[in-house]
């Protein structure tokens, strides 16, 4: 094979080989030598290396221009990777035919801006060690300026890399630096200096800090805090791994580690320096960061940096003092004895071996923005406004920062100063099997609690975050002792906890009206909670407490606990165990609450800033200065915060005036009140969703009418799900007349699945439920299976789906009359599930279209299909991407397809096919009235194969087209075969 063909042909590996690592030195290294050689122009390379561009992006054009250059630069090309790319990279690659020697090119044979081409290479290896040298020769004979310096020495790059952008720079000043710079250079050598002479061992009194600040770290991290009022638990004993992913993965798809959230995969922006991980309220994102913040200080993990700086994000909220960065470490995180100036002169020599965490970016009580620049670690500035220059990388550039951050609340303002984003979506199923052993140390009740677990799957999937996973197993008595009235949603969850803790103060044991012997502590820690929400404060001072009533008796029911780093001697500070604690509080206060504001509801519901309806007289010592409470009360300015938190607080307060908690509320309100305040809730979820569908536009004439989610709409849809009343699911769907029904990437979990199913089930008309891209698995898969019947077709592409999801889809699927289509593309299916779709195949004679691109299914699996397929009638659609059928496998899906009349569309793309398989493939072509597109581009079909297919096309008139680019054929026999027949495509 010719090297161009060898190019093209292994584009996929070589960007890979180049890109995977995440670091852009091999695609760099690349450059280097194809500049040097002379086969890329100046402005070739400046093409490619665009700022800001993805490695992936910039490897691609290389690959382009490199392919377009012709066979020459093409086997150049090759030989380079082979020179560059470690023998495991290049694994798999082949080279043949393409071993050019490359022609060492002195340097200094001509002292002009063409050296700096030709010798780049070895210039690059050359400079690393002496970077500051050579910038110090540059600015002192006038040439560069001290923003060049900076420039060059951007902290984002590594050595190697800083050196190229000086050998970039220096040409692009004229031929008079570059003779400065190689002067430079080769007096070193004359002299014999190493030119490496960077001193990188930190100060006697630097490994003293580094002491202080993990031995501090390690004291606060080891104990979690949910468990402070109740008992102390050790994070060792009960940390459980959460589910990390990539928010943007193309290439990566293996489970990330904790070290890989602050390590190259995944890296979106090699610029930027923070990396966001994002989750819901209770998905262990605080937990995490502690986990890491042990880990280090134990010497364990993120071992690259040598200090780590942890920050909580609600805890600067009060701090009203203006602060530089050097204070803002130092006051805030530990102090250092001695040389404070020398420390932190180390720390900024050498940002890349220092992390800064913030945790709750979203509890911040001012929204991210890029408008007020600070570059200055010693100038004093508020705190938010270094924070943000923080994350932007203005403050401390090269520092890594590692931000936490409820979803909602990242904007795309943000976005663009992030490394990557990492997102955190609880447990798996193994995880809160995990989690609840360890909880228990007696086996036998944690046997229980899952078995119970099982047999309630609407609470399984409410286990998949960690914060209610907690309150299950912390509540097991409760659970275990109530029978077929165990919880089924989160209010129901919420209210287990709250029963837990007042039991445990309680001397009698709490028998029905429980909430009236404690209804007084109920609403002071309630309206504590409320006001706390409306000011966005989440950190309560002595004098908080007092202001809305909360005694010393109340705190030790264990829902405050004491706020790590904040309380002293004399002032203690206290905190909710969990932010949706505090959520819940405040929903129950709307409910007890006789003198609340009329339009309370109506504004959480209407998400309207609470400021306006809490009571103006409360304002939070420990969160606002006193100069500025007043001022912030009346200006009634919102933060990003809010939304999340009253979104929750929503859907509390749905949940606690069903119809089904009455009883708890009326030994303890009016029943006219709750009454008044029960029908308003449901007057606005109607109204909100009704909102909604009017949003739905009219379809274009012969396409279907679809409703694409808007934001706000599944949380409707929870809300509802929280009352448990079936006729105001009812009324709601009644409204809706859709065909298709769009919900990608809408963060859909188990939890979402549940509410949904209760909700849709009844629409009066099927529909197609498109929920690809979400969070699905199993439990919501099953979660799903009551408004199964309501779906003509399912999109779950991309929803870590395995077999035993599709095991129990598929035996509720064969019931339901309108089911004809389902999708599941990249999913994580084996032939462990083939039998169930070959069932299905059987059993339903109207199915349409089956799609399992992008799964585990080889040779086994497509014969199980086969089985399904011979005796079905209906099927129009087989999708099989991206998975190992091979050769065997396709023969067996032909001969099972050979007399099908209804097959119209067929994808074998990239399944490892080879001539055997077309050959057989070939049959149905020959037989079939009905396929008009067969794809099996990307298999290693040769040129028998296509021989095969283009035989049997002579016979049939129907077939469209057949797909077969980027298979074993030369460009030759290309051309050869697109001139006998126009149908196949190359
Ligand atoms: P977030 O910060 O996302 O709101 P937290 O980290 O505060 O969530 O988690 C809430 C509670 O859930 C924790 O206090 C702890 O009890 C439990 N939890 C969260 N993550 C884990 C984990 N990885 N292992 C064990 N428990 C966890």
């Amino acid at each position: 094979m010719c090297a161009q063909e060898l190019v093209l042909k292994q584009r996929t590996q070589i960007l890979h080989a180049l890109c995977s690592s995440g670091s852009a030195e091999y695609l760099e290294r690349v450059l280097d030598i194809l500049l040097a050689q002379g086969e890329l122009m100046w402005e070739d390379y400046q093409n490619i290396q665009v700022t800001g561009r993805e490695l992936y992006t910039k490897a691609r054009q290389l690959l382009d221009l490199v392919y377009t250059k012709g066979v020459d630069t093409c086997k150049l090309f090759l030989a380079t990777l082979k020179q560059v790319l470690p023998e495991e990279q290049g694994l798999g690659l082949s080279f043949s035919g393409c071993l050019f020697k490359l022609i060492e090119k002195d340097e200094h044979k001509s002292i002009s801006a063409q050296t700096l081409l030709t010798g780049r290479p070895v210039l690059v290896s050359k400079l690393q060690g002496c970077i500051d040298d050579a910038l110090k020769a540059l600015v002192t004979s006038g040439h560069f300026t001290s923003a060049d310096c900076n420039e060059v020495q951007l902290p984002v790059y590594t050595p190697t890399q800083q050196a190229r952008r000086l050998l970039d720079h220096v040409r692009s000043k004229g031929e008079s630096a570059v003779n400065v710079l190689l002067q430079y250079i080769q007096q070193k050598q004359e002299l014999g200096l190493p030119l490496d002479q960077e001193k990188n061992s930190p100060p006697k009194e630097f490994v003293r800090y580094q002491k202080k600040l993990s031995s501090s770290l390690s004291s606060q991290s080891c104990f979690l805090s949910t468990y402070g009022g109740t008992s102390h638990m050790p994070l060792d004993d009960i940390y459980t791994e959460g589910q990390l992913e990539l928010a943007h993965s193309v290439d990566f798809h293996g489970p990330l580690g904790l070290e890989d959230i602050v390590g190259m995969v995944g890296t979106t922006n090699e610029e930027a320096d923070t990396v966001l991980v994002s989750g819901e309220a209770g998905s262990g994102k605080s937990t995490l960061l502690q986990r890491l913040h042990l880990l280090w200080a134990r010497g364990v993990a993120l071992q690259d940096f040598l200090l780590l700086f942890p920050f909580s994000c609600r805890g600067l909220n009060s701090e009203h003092r203006e602060l530089s960065v050097q204070e803002l470490l130092f006051q805030h995180c530990c102090w250092p004895d001695r040389e404070q100036e020398e420390i932190f002169q180390f720390i900024q020599d050498h940002p890349h071996l220092i992390l800064f965490t913030f945790d709750g970016l979203d509890e911040l009580k001012q929204s991210f923005s890029d408008e007020h620049r600070l570059c200055c670690p010693t100038q004093r500035a508020p705190i938010h406004i270094l924070l943000f220059n923080l994350i932007q990388g203005s403050l401390m550039k090269g520092v890594r920062k590692l931000v936490t951050s409820r979803p909602e609340v990242v904007g795309p303002v943000l976005k663009k100063y992030l490394r990557k984003e990492v997102l955190l979506k609880g447990f798996s199923p193994s995880g809160i099997n995990c989690f609840v052993r360890k909880h228990h140390n007696d086996p036998t009740v944690s046997a229980k609690v899952l078995a119970s677990l099982q047999t309630n799957t609407a609470l399984l999937g409410l286990c998949h975050s960690p914060v209610l996973c907690w309150i299950v197993s912390q509540c097991h008595k409760e659970l275990l002792g109530c029978g077929d009235g165990s919880p089924q949603t989160i209010t129901d969850v919420y209210l287990m906890i709250l029963q837990h803790f007042l039991q445990h103060q309680s001397s009698t044991t709490i028998g029905f009206g429980w909430l009236k012997e404690h209804q007084e502590t109920v609403r002071h820690l309630g309206q504590l909670a409320f006001e706390g929400i409306g000011a966005t404060c989440y950190i309560f001072s002595g004098a908080d407490l007092e202001t809305c009533g909360v005694t010393e008796k109340d705190i030790c029911l264990g829902f405050l606990t004491q706020s790590k780093g904040m309380s002293s001697a004399h002032s203690k500070h206290y905190e909710f165990l969990h932010v949706t604690l505090q959520c819940f509080f405040a929903a129950l206060y709307i409910v007890l609450s006789n003198n609340i504001n009329r339009s309370v509801i109506q504004k959480l519901f209407e998400l309207k800033d609470m400021r306006e309806i809490g009571k103006r007289s409360v304002c939070f010592t420990a969160c606002l200065p006193s100069s500025e409470k007043q001022e912030l009360v009346l200006e009634g300015e919102t933060t990003a915060a809010e939304t999340p938190n009253l979104h929750i607080t929503a859907t509390f307060v749905s949940g606690l005036l069903s119809r089904r908690h009455q009883s708890l509320w009326i030994p303890c309100c009016q029943s006219s009140v709750l009454e008044k305040k029960s029908r308003q809730v449901r007057r606005c979820l109607s109204k909100g969703m009704q909102k909604h569908f009017k949003s739905i536009p009219q379809p274009v004439e012969g396409e279907k009418k679809s409703m694409h989610a808007m934001p706000g709409f599944v949380w409707l849809v929870k809300c509802i799900y929280e009352m448990q009343e079936s006729r105001i699911a009812q009324d709601a769907m009644s409204k809706l007349d859709v065909d298709h029904l769009k919900l990608t990437y809408c963060n859909i979990g188990p939890v979402e699945c549940t509410a949904l199913a209760y909700v849709l089930q009844h629409l009066r008309n099927p529909v197609g439920l498109q929920l690809d891209n979400n969070s699905v698995g199993d439990v919501g898969v099953e979660q799903l299976l009551p408004c199964l019947h309501i779906c003509n077709s399912l999109y779950l592409r991309n929803n870590n789906i395995s077999d035993e999801g599709i095991r129990k889809l598929i035996a509720k699927g064969i019931q339901c009359e309108n089911f004809r289509k389902i999708a599941l593309f990249n999913n994580k299916l084996t032939d462990a599930c083939t039998q169930h779709f070959s069932h299905l195949l059987k059993t339903k004679q109207d199915f349409l279209s089956l799609r399992l691109g992008n799964n585990n299914i080889t040779a086994q699996g497509a014969k199980q299909l086969a089985e399904g397929l011979k005796v079905n009638h209906s099927l129009q659609f087989l999708g099989l991407w991206g998975n190992k059928i091979g050769d065997t496998g396709a023969e067996a899906l032909a001969k099972a397809l050979e007399s099908s009349k209804t097959l119209v569309w067929l994808s074998l793309v990239g399944n490892g096919v080879g001539s055997v398989g077309a050959c057989a493939l070939a049959n149905i072509i020959k037989n079939s009235t009905s396929l008009e597109e067969l794809w099996l581009t990307e298999n290693c079909i040769t040129r028998a194969g296509v021989e095969c297919l283009i035989e049997a096309l002579e016979h049939n008139t129907r077939v469209k087209s057949i797909w077969l680019r980027n298979n074993d054929l030369s460009l030759e026999e290309v051309e050869e075969m697109t001139r006998l027949e126009p149908r196949l495509t190359f």
